[in-house]
């Protein structure tokens, strides 16, 4: 059966029509579906016979939330269940602002990356647009508010799932669906260099976020084996040319770990490397991984990194980290749950 979320408003019409329904009821049963509602007889305009229709046709529910860990800085950190019973996270972050979503794009991740808990298990599947859209309906269901801003920063790789990323990334910026601004939405990857170039064709107004974490081949190659494929000379050509492409400013993420990548002389060369990039760079203490044996860099440290890229004209800040006091890290929520049930 069809997942009614994840369908753009004319796929649902010629699948109504086909049922031999008139074309204006796929616009009412829209309507409901971005509500997020989970079950049919919520739909209140819909006849009964429709709605039966619906029923044996399509699935409306296709995740459920299963455990949720909220935060005194107000984040809320979701475990959602898929209907194969793989479960997901998704984190939502309150800002002055609005309401941000990290978003999973797989279950689990096959890139490896050394620091990273989404990875442990490797990946089990990649998530349709229509599960990654519906992590945003349960969060707006669970709070009753608005969700405004999408970070694709969850578990899994987004490039690695290119197809259904951007069929969600166009769904949640449609006006027939939630209508959030290209510009809200952020889209992390840590380097696969030809799915940026094919993501550059498309011309999209979204922020592209890098994870280098790195400044040298050898460190960064440990820490993200990617980087043996797409080694960092390249990946900073193919982010020049994205910035020339579509004229937005790239977000560098650099996790500091103590003693690993953290000092004044890699930051400098970090500088030296975006010199010239439209880009920013956010600057973050890993979060340490139980199974991992990393350590977050000393706040001095990190100070006195964003210090010396800011002397050398590159734009950073230290994000603010949120949740602290909740299975913070990347793929720890989901980590915990399957340590539990296995
Ligand atoms: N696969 C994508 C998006 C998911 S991870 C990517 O690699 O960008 C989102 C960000 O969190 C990435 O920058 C990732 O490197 C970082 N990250 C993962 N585990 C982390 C940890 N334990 N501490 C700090 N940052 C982490």
């Amino acid at each position: 059966m069809k997942q009614l979320r994840g369908m753009f408003l004319e796929e649902l019409s010629s699948e109504i029509v086909e049922l031999g329904e008139k074309k204006f009821r796929a616009k009412q049963v829209n309507d409901w579906v971005v509500k997020g509602v989970s079950d049919f007889d919520q739909m209140k305009n819909i006849s009964k016979g429709l709605k039966e229709l619906l029923k044996d046709n399509f699935i409306l529910n296709n995740m459920s939330i299963v455990r949720s860990q909220k935060s005194k800085d107000g984040t809320i950190k979701y475990l959602m269940k898929l209907h194969d019973n793989h479960v997901i996270e998704s984190v939502l972050m309150k800002y002055k602002h609005g309401n941000t979503l990290c978003v999973s794009t797989q279950v689990g991740c096959r890139m490896g990356c050394s620091f990273c808990a989404s990875t442990i298990g490797g990946k089990a599947r990649d998530l349709s647009a229509g599960e990654i859209l519906g992590q945003v309906y349960e969060a707006q269901n669970d709070t009753g508010e608005k969700v405004s801003n999408i970070v694709l920063m969850g578990s899994g790789e987004p490039l690695d799932n290119y197809d259904e990323v951007l069929k969600f990334i166009r769904l949640v910026n449609d006006e027939n669906n939630l209508n959030i601004s290209m510009r809200n939405i952020t889209l992390s990857t840590c380097g696969i260099v030809p799915e940026i170039r094919k993501l550059m064709k498309e011309k999209l107004q979204i922020t592209l976020a890098i994870s280098l974490h790195a400044v040298d081949n050898g460190k960064r190659d440990n820490l993200i084996p990617v980087n043996k494929k797409y080694p960092i000379e390249e990946l900073l050509e193919t982010c020049k040319d994205y910035v020339k492409e579509t004229g937005r400013r790239i977000t560098f993420e650099y996790s500091l770990i103590e003693g690993e990548n953290d000092s004044v002389a890699e930051a400098e060369k970090l500088a030296k490397l975006l010199r010239g990039m439209l880009c920013h760079v956010n600057l973050i203490p890993i979060n340490p991984v139980r199974e991992k044996k990393y350590k977050a860099s000393k706040s001095q440290s990190v100070n006195k990194f964003r210090d010396a890229l800011k002397r050398k004209g590159i734009e950073a800040t230290v994000r603010r980290e949120l949740g602290q006091d909740i299975d913070a890290a990347c793929g720890q929520l989901r980590k915990s749950y399957l340590d539990d049930v296995e």
